[in-house]
Formats: C-alpha cells, sequence, structure tokens
C-alpha cells in the first residue's frame, strides 16, 4: 500500500478581519500520497499560502485535522510544532528569504542546525544538497552575488539539507522569468524522483503542470475538479 504523506480532513481556516471575519479556505479535504510532485493551482487569493502554512505547520487551522505521514498535527501546541517544522519540513517561498550577509554555505548550515542535523555530518551534507542543484562551486557566494535562478537553486537546497520528506514551495516562481521557471521545476521534479521526497508546490502558473504529477485546484478557498474555465479575451467574446 502507497503510504500518505499529506491527509487534510474538513481543513478550514478564518481570519479575523476589522469586525468581521475572511474565511481563507473551507472544509478542505485530500491526501497525497509519498513520492508525488503536486501542483496546488490557484488565482491570486484562493487561499494556497494559507493552506501551505496549515500543512507545514506555520499556521494554525481554525477548523479541521491534518496528518503528515501519520503524524496528527493539529494535536501539537506551538513549541512541538516550531520543533516537527525545523526537523520534518522544508520550505522554499517565493521571496527566497536567504539571509544576506551568509554565504550560500552559511545559509545552508544555519538551517541544518535549526533542523538538528549533527554537527560531524552538516559539511557532507551540504555540499551534497548544493551539488544537486548545482551549484557546489558556489558555496562562498553570497545571495547579492547570484542571479534570482540561482537564489532559488539555494533555497531549494536549503530546503533539503534536514533531509525532510516533505517539501512545500509556495509560489517559488513567480518572481522568475519563464526560461528560470522551467528550470528549477525540472530540478524540483527531478528531487522527487531521486530523492523520493514529496513535493506540493503552488502556483497560478499553467507551466506547473508540465512538471506535476498530479494537481490540485483551489478555487476561492475550496477543492475545486476542474481549472476555472478561461473566459475568451472581450474582443473575441463577440465572435463565438
Ligand atoms: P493565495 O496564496 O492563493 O493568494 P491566500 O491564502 O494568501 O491566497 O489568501 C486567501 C484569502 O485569505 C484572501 O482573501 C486573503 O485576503 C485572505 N488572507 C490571507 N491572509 C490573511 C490574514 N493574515 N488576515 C486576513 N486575511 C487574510
Ligand atoms: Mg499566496
Amino acid at each position: 500500500m502507497t503510504e500518505l504523506a499529506i491527509v487534510a480532513q474538513d481543513v478550514s481556516r478564518v481570519y479575523a478581519s476589522g469586525s468581521g471575519e475572511i474565511s481563507a479556505i473551507q472544509d478542505v479535504t485530500f491526501e497525497i500520497e509519498s513520492g508525488q510532485f503536486v501542483a496546488l493551482r490557484g488565482r491570486s487569493g484562493s487561499g494556497k499560502t494559507t493552506l501551505l502554512n496549515c500543512l507545514g505547520g506555520l499556521d494554525n487551522p481554525t477548523r479541521g485535522k491534518i496528518w503528515i505521514y501519520g503524524d496528527d498535527i493539529s494535536g501539537l501546541d506551538e513549541t512541538e510544532r516550531t520543533h516537527w517544522r525545523r526537523e520534518s519540513i522544508g520550505f522554499v517561498f517565493q521571496q527566497m528569504g536567504l539571509m544576506p550577509s551568509f554565504s550560500a554555505y552559511e545559509n545552508l548550515e544555519l538551517m541544518a542546525r535549526l533542523g538538528g542535523v549533527p554537527r560531524r555530518e552538516r559539511k557532507e551534507r551540504i555540499l551534497k544538497n548544493l551539488e544537486q542543484v548545482d551549484l557546489k562551486d558556489y558555496y562562498a557566494h553570497r545571495p547579492y552575488e547570484m542571479s534570482g535562478g540561482q537564489q532559488q537553486r539555494i533555497a531549494i537546497a536549503r530546503a533539503l539539507v534536514t533531509s525532510p520528506r516533505l517539501i512545500l514551495a509556495d509560489e517559488p516562481t513567480s518572481e522568475l522569468d519563464s526560461e528560470t521557471t522551467h528550470m528549477i521545476l525540472a530540478v524540483l521534479q527531478s528531487i522527487v524522483r531521486e530523492e523520493g521526497v514529496t513535493i506540493l508546490l503552488s502556483s497560478h502558473d499553467p507551466i506547473v503542470d508540465e512538471y506535476a504529477d498530479r494537481i490540485i485546484h483551489l478555487r476561492d478557498g475550496q477543492i475545486a475538479e476542474s481549472p476555472e474555465e478561461s473566459r475568451p479575451a472581450p474582443q473575441l467574446a463577440g465572435m463565438i
């Protein structure tokens, strides 16, 4: 039987907003099998970031339950969740969040330290992870000495350094041009194939469909069966 990386059951997240409430995701239920590259697609505001934050323990759902590789993370308190997150999940964000005054190597080392990687294993792992994104020669470079695509590859290597079984990537390519986007998606796909990790990547860009094993559509905070209908351009609408 295939192992389940993610089980989300009736997950909702309501934000307090002024006098009212905003329901960012409602009753989201799905499962993701281990070792898959899954795209979470939806327009801006559809709830992608909210869902990823709940799955990765950065946020707590208002209702519902989440199991990550069998761990019921809904039951963890704040401190337990922070420990669990640092050791179990790799995050990649749109804004890569690299420490600007740290070299590529030091950025990975910081994450290794936070994630409890034993000191004697760190160097070997860091160099292996930099190799995986083809940037081993850049270990001493600081973020400003690299292109956007290279920085995002460093951020991916950093997400790998604790050997997480699940990587959550929130719009990691939306600041990049299309050629660089293809390269980043290919790197992520090869990591899924070679390491057997599970990646859930959010995007509003249809390019990701070419790389993902499966696509989950989010619309107005709910799982949708199919992508949103693309509307014909106004000048064509009258002709159809
Ligand atoms: P996406 O990542 O798909 O753009 P988000 O998860 O960021 O979507 O947002 C989903 C909805 O929740 C939006 O309507 C957004 O305005 C709202 N939202 C997100 N974060 C907050 C917050 N911290 N406080 C209030 N509303 C929020
Ligand atoms: Mg978002």
